[in-house]
């Protein structure tokens, strides 16, 4: 791990107060996640790339877009380790990195289905402007 890395794996901890040492890689959180499926790196798998600080990996993953951020994981962890607060750490990190390249709201309308829910959006861009 580079001195960069190690940056930002502790700006993550930071961010998301996830002790990625606790978590016993029982897969309760991948096993009732939703979007399973669509995820390269699963969340029971995000605990163990932190403590081996494999973190561009975790950046670079599909995983920080694809969580709905549903809290299932969380509540459904038997050593309150709440991986989705740590994907949810991870996605923040990419964001502040990418500055002011990151998608702006108006940029949005043009992308989205005409059938989806506004409570939908509001609430993904009061979670994505941190
Ligand atoms: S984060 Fe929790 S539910 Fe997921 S593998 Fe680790 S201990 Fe199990
Ligand atoms: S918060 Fe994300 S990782 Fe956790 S169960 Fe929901 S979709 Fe899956």
């Amino acid at each position: 791990m580079t001195p960069d890395e190690r940056l930002i794996r502790d700006e993550i901890l930071t961010i998301s107060e996830v002790d990625v040492t606790k978590c016993m890689h029982c897969g309760k959180c991948s096993a009732s996640c939703p979007a399973y499926d669509v995820m390269d790196i699963k969340p029971h798998q995000f605990p163990s790339y932190m403590a081996h600080g494999e973190i561009r990996e975790l950046m670079n993953s599909t995983t920080i877009w694809e969580c709905l951020g549903c809290s299932t994981c969380i509540e459904r962890c038997p050593r309150n380790v709440k991986p989705g607060k740590l994907i949810d750490g991870v996605r923040q990190a990419v964001i502040r990195q990418r500055g002011g390249s990151h998608l702006y709201p108006e940029q949005i309308p043009a992308m989205v289905d005409p059938q989806m829910p506004q409570q939908l959006l509001v609430s993904v861009l009061r979670r994505e402007r941190k």
